[in-house]
C-alpha cells in the first residue's frame, strides 16, 4: 500500500497538469459523486493537497473532492484524447486542454462542502501531515509531545493515521532506526532529546522519500551500495524487510518482528529499548 511521501509525489503530479487551469472535463464513474459535482461546474481546482493517504481537490467555491486510493486506486495521466491501456475502471476524469489526471479503481471518492470537512470521518480524525503542512521538526516535536499520546508505544503509535498522517509500514521501520529508539518504548520514556530525534527523523524520512520514490537508506550509503552493485532492493532500507542482514551501521542482524498485526524490522544494537 502506498504510504504519505507516495501519494503526495502523485498529488503533486495531479497539480502540475489541472491545477489553476480551465477545466475541459470533470467526470465521475460513481453516481453519488456525479450528482454532487453539479455544484462544481466551470470552476477551477485551486489546490491538490494530501492527507494522510488522501488527496484533495480544493475547488474555487472551497467545495472539495476528497479521494482515497486504500488497496487498488491509482492515478494514471494521459493527454485530454487518450485512455491509458488498461481493464481497470475508471471512476474520476479531470481534463484540461492539454492533459488529463485520471482515477482508476477507487472507490472512495466524495464531494464535500466546506462545512463536511471537519466532520468527515477520515477528514476529522486525521493526524498531522507533515509534507502538505510544511511543518518543521519543532512542530513536529509539540505534535509528538502532546499528553493524549504520551502512553502509547511507538511502534502502535506510528502506524496511527491520527498521530502522523501517511506514515505507513516502512516508514515505521525505518523511523525508529533513524530516530534510534526500540519500537516498544513509549512517548512519556523518551527524555526531550529523543523526542527531537524522533520529530528529526521523521522530517527527513518523509522529505526523503519523496524525493527518492521511497529510498530511505542514507544517501551517501546509497550511492556507495549502487556503485558496488548492489540491487535496489537491497540498498533501499535502512532495516526494512532485511531481517537476518547485518544492519549498515554496526553489523549486528536485523530483527523481524510483528507488531499491530505488521511485520517490524529492527536492530537491537542501535535501537536500545532503555
Ligand atoms: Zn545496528
Amino acid at each position: 500500500m502506498p504510504e504519505g511521501p507516495e501519494i503526495y509525489r502523485v498529488a503533486r503530479q495531479v497539480a502540475e497538469r489541472v491545477e489553476r487551469k480551465p477545466l475541459t472535463e470533470l467526470w465521475f464513474g460513481l453516481a453519488r459523486p456525479a450528482e454532487a459535482a453539479k455544484v462544481l461546474a466551470g470552476q477551477q481546482i485551486q489546490a491538490v493537497e494530501t492527507r494522510g493517504k488522501a488527496l484533495l481537490l480544493k475547488f474555487e467555491s472551497d467545495h472539495v473532492v476528497y479521494t482515497h486510493n486504500q488497496l487498488y486506486g491509482r492515478w494514471m495521466f494521459a493527454k485530454p484524447d487518450r485512455r491509458p491501456d488498461t481493464r481497470r475502471q475508471l471512476r474520476l476524469a479531470i481534463s484540461t486542454g492539454t492533459d488529463s489526471a485520471l482515477l482508476y479503481s477507487a472507490s472512495d471518492i466524495e464531494v464535500l462542502g466546506p462545512e463536511q470537512l471537519t466532520s468527515h470521518p477520515f477528514l476529522a480524525r486525521v493526524g498531522l501531515d507533515i509534507l502538505s503542512s510544511g511543518a518543521e521538526p519543532a512542530a513536529i516535536k509539540d505534535w509528538v509531545s502532546q499528553p493524549r499520546y504520551a502512553g502509547r508505544q511507538l511502534a502502535h503509535l506510528l502506524l496511527d493515521q491520527s498521530f502522523l498522517a501517511g506514515v505507513g509500514n516502512y516508514l515505521r521501520s525505518e523511523i525508529l532506526f533513524l530516530a534510534g529508539l526500540a519500537p516498544e518504548q513509549r512517548l512519556r520514556d523518551l527524555d526531550e532529546k529523543a523526542r527531537q530525534r524522533l520529530a528529526d527523523a521523521v522530517h527527513t524520512l518523509m522529505w526523503r522519500s519523496v524525493k527518492t520514490a521511497g529510498v530511505t537508506n542514507a544517501p551517501d550509503l546509497v550511492r556507495e551500495l549502487k556503485n558496488a552493485g548492489w540491487r535496489r532492493r537491497d540498498y533501499r532500507h535502512y532495516v526494512f524487510s532485511r531481517e537476518g542482514q547485518a544492519c549498515h551501521q554496526c553489523d549486528s542482524p536485523i530483527l523481524r518482528t510483528t507488531i499491530s498485526t505488521r511485520r517490524l524490522y529492527h536492530c537491537p544494537h542501535c535501537q536500545p529499548s532503555a
